[in-house]
């Protein structure tokens, strides 16, 4: 894990008091061991939030937190892998060594699986506003065997794509702070990805490919939603969030602290070269669309002086979501 800061002169430090006066962006990267690229993003921007001068900007008005490397068992099994079969998917190395999805262990404490803690951990360290889940998937049809075919994978429809989530009550309506924010790193996403032509380029490709071959002979069991000017290519899936106590999700058991939890998917399973380059800065760009929807959001801090008994207290608070 990663917390990404800058230099503290004092020899006291608060993260009581870096939650309150920023608002904090958190990353998971590889949650699932085979889905290589999101790694390299997030080193790449740590890296980035500790040399380059414009970067470093972004930690004055943003905490950032990254786990660079949830799984390991698994990553180190699928790079086994594919060192046999660089082509390959590698699917195995999805999981941990006791072939378990340690994702779905959030706030579980008591846990076998001492990877899986760590996003809890941090979570509870930091209380972000934003968390960001980056994936990855194969970067070609695939099904998984013994598992039957999965419409919503096997047949890759872009480069990158996301589930995008929004803050909702229990009857699915949006809540209008929660989609405010949602709707900000929607946008941003698109701006950003729009600035990396090879991207956009195997993005408008790989549409062609999803439309030709699957979506348009059945579109109820290939759905795709394409959004963002200037050619609404990019596939961005929405979901309503709800809150439930018992989800192991962040944003759906603690809303009013997580703002939103996204997933993003990268097609970097088994990317290698060049390759890996691009998918790499896919998660980079998108990473870095919601720290600018952070960076430049109002964070509500709200002062409260009252004075009880002679004595006179200050109050210093956050109310969140941020309002960008
Ligand atoms: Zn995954």
């Amino acid at each position: 894990m990663a917390d990404v800061m800058l230099p503290i002169s004092s020899e006291l430090w608060s993260q009581a008091k870096a939650s309150t006066f920023k608002p904090t962006y958190m990353i998971i990267c590889r949650q699932h061991g085979n889905e290589y690229s999101s790694t390299n993003a997030g080193l790449r921007l740590i890296e980035k939030m500790t040399k380059d001068p414009v970067f470093r900007e972004y930690l004055k008005r943003v905490n950032v937190t990254v786990v660079p490397f949830e799984n390991v068992d698994g990553g180190e099994f699928s790079y086994q892998l594919q060192l046999l079969q660089p082509d390959f998917i590698n699917h195995a190395g999805r999981y941990n060594s006791m072939g378990t999805d340690i994702g779905r262990y959030g706030f579980v404490f008591d846990t076998p699986y001492r990877a899986a803690l760590v996003r809890t951990k941090m979570w509870q360290a930091w209380l972000p506003d934003v968390l960001n889940n980056d994936h990855g998937f194969p970067q070609h049809e695939y099904n998984l065997p013994y598992g039957s075919f999965t419409p919503q994978y096997y047949i890759p429809r872009g480069i990158i794509y996301g589930y995008l989530n929004y803050m909702a009550t229990p009857s699915r309506d949006p809540i209008p702070e929660g989609l405010a924010v949602s709707m900000a790193i929607r946008d941003e996403i698109v701006a950003q990805l729009n600035t990396q032509p090879d991207i956009m380029a195997n993005i408008q490709d790989w549409k062609d490919r999803y439309y030709k071959f699957a979506n348009q002979w059945d579109p109820d069991l290939y759905p795709v939603t394409y959004y963002g000017p200037p050619g609404e290519d990019i596939v961005l899936y929405w979901s309503a969030s709800r809150v439930n106590p018992f989800s192991n999700n962040f944003t759906r058991g603690y809303p009013w602290i997580t703002t939103m939890m996204f997933t993003t998917e990268v097609a970097d399973e088994t990317a290698q070269g060049a390759y890996m380059d691009m998918a790499a800065r896919a998660h980079f760009y998108e990473d870095l669309a919601q720290l600018n929807v952070l960076r430049d959001a109002n964070p509500n801090i709200g002062f409260m002086a009252s004075e009880v008994s002679g004595m006179l207290y200050l109050r210093i608070f956050r109310t969140r979501p941020v309002a960008p």
